[in-house]
């Protein structure tokens, strides 16, 4: 009988699409995707490790698993990706149960794993990371969509914030050649896909290794010549190096989303600094003045980490400030949480609990008035979405504007995956209400 998987995927849209290549590697190698965990024989979770709280989730589930494993001993359970990398033989001292154990980027390997785990009685352990890096290229990805894809276009990162753990889980940058991402975004265009999320760490330091040598922003225009694609989206950018041309080449192809991500994570530059993030709160404004002089609008989006190691009252305020200057479109915001390995460590955790989550609270309320207006002010435009169908809401669809705003209105089924003109009729502070027409 053929066996089943299912992959629980926790944290970033770099993880899911993580998920997607080690789902077409099982399938490759004659593995069936079960629809919900209870019909799996191997249950695999993609964790994160970016905040303390992802990998209690991930040990919480664990939990869960131990006990469903009591019951069936033939269940096959694997940890991959940024927790298991980061927690590697620790995590097996603490769920020994576990079977497979593999860091990020072991997609093309977990046919291989699953089998060495099925006839040991130890684990398939694959922990290695830059001493032998894992092929960038992999042709066995099993799509959650059939019009959205994201695209692996550099692996790691080489900016050190001192907040970050990702550059210990995930390895020193590495990038695909130019002439690979353009054949796989023109071979998902020939299937029908609409949209394209290119994704790394840090997508505007992307050099391409070939001799093209492209940057990224040669990237986008290159691939914005590729007919048939409708929209390219890109997450997430630095704000050092995001150049005048990079947002040249955005403005000059409508196929590029009218959207930029543009991390800041703090108001103050004197926690900037601490940071390690290379810029200073005025050459930050600096870069949203230029996106917003742009010929075509751009929503602006970021993250913010509040209570960060030293971060007084003022420089919270900085940050309660900047939000009013900037008037993001929409603000990821977290608790500061302490990483191991992490620079940060050594300047302790010196922000309460308490605090941190209260100046959450006030930064988020803050932020929902600035969305709430600014979507009242889309009221009455005629837009494209990109329908991406949404069976939990009352709602029939719901999709995305080029601007990523999700918008809820009524329309059939066969919409899904197409693009269609809605009229914006209401809103909330978090997506907006449309009618077809
Ligand atoms: N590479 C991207 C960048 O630097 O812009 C971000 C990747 S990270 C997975 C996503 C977000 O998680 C970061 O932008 C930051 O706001 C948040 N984050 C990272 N480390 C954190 C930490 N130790 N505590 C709280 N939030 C953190």
């Amino acid at each position: 009988m053929t066996r089943k998987f299912f992959i629980e995927t926790f944290g970033c849209q770099m993880n899911e699409l993580d998920s997607e290549k080690i789902a077409g590697n099982l399938q490759h190698c004659g593995l069936e995707a079960a629809g919900d965990a209870a019909g799996a024989d191997v249950i695999i979770l993609n964790t994160c490790s970016v905040r303390e709280k992802a990998v209690q989730k991930a040990y919480a589930r664990l939990g869960e698993l131990k006990r469903s494993k009591a019951v069936r001993q033939d269940l096959l359970v694997g940890v991959v990706g940024c927790m298991a990398q980061l927690e590697g033989e620790r995590l097996l001292k603490r769920a020994p149960f576990v079977n497979i154990l593999a860091g990020p980027q072991k997609g093309h390997l977990m046919g291989t794993l699953v089998e060495r785990a099925q006839a040991s009685p130890f684990p398939a352990v694959n922990l290695r990371m830059d001493e032998d890096p894992e092929p960038l290229e992999n042709t066995q990805v099993l799509r959650a969509s059939r019009w959205r894809a994201g695209i692996t276009i550099s692996e790691g990162c080489d900016q050190r914030c001192s907040f970050c753990v990702v550059p210990f889980t995930r390895g020193r940058q590495r990038d695909r050649e130019s002439a690979h991402i353009l054949r796989e975004v023109e071979e998902l265009v020939a299937q029908g896909f609409l949209e394209v999320v290119l994704l790394g760490q840090m997508v505007n330091a992307y050099r391409d290794p070939s001799p093209a040598g492209m940057s990224f922003a040669a990237l986008l225009r290159r691939l914005a010549q590729i007919g048939g694609l409708q929209r390219i989206r890109f997450a997430s950018p630095h704000p050092v190096g995001f150049t005048g041309d990079l947002l040249d080449a955005m403005v000059s192809h409508p196929q590029i989303c009218n959207h930029v991500h543009l991390p800041v994570q703090s108001g103050s530059t004197r926690v900037l600094r601490a940071m390690g993030r290379d810029y200073t709160r005025e050459t930050y404004l600096d870069i949203v003045a230029k996106i917003r002089r742009a010929p075509r609008p751009m929503a602006i989006s970021t993250d913010i980490i509040v209570g960060f190691p030293g971060e007084t009252d003022a420089d919270f305020r900085d940050t309660l400030g900047l939000l009013d200057e900037v008037q993001y479109d929409s603000v990821f915001s977290f608790k500061y949480s302490p990483r191991p390995n992490t620079p940060a460590l050594a300047l302790g955790d010196d922000v309460p609990e308490e605090e941190k989550g209260r100046r959450l609270t006030f930064l988020q309320e803050r932020q929902k008035l600035i969305q709430y207006n600014k979507n009242a002010a889309m009221q009455g435009q005629v837009l494209e979405v990109l329908v991406d169908g949404r069976p939990r809401s009352r709602f029939a669809l719901s999709g995305r504007l080029t601007n990523n705003r999700v918008v809820h209105f009524f329309g059939p089924d066969d919409l899904k995956g197409r693009i269609a003109k809605v009229e914006i009729t209401g809103f909330t502070a978090n997506s907006l209400k449309g009618v077809r027409i």
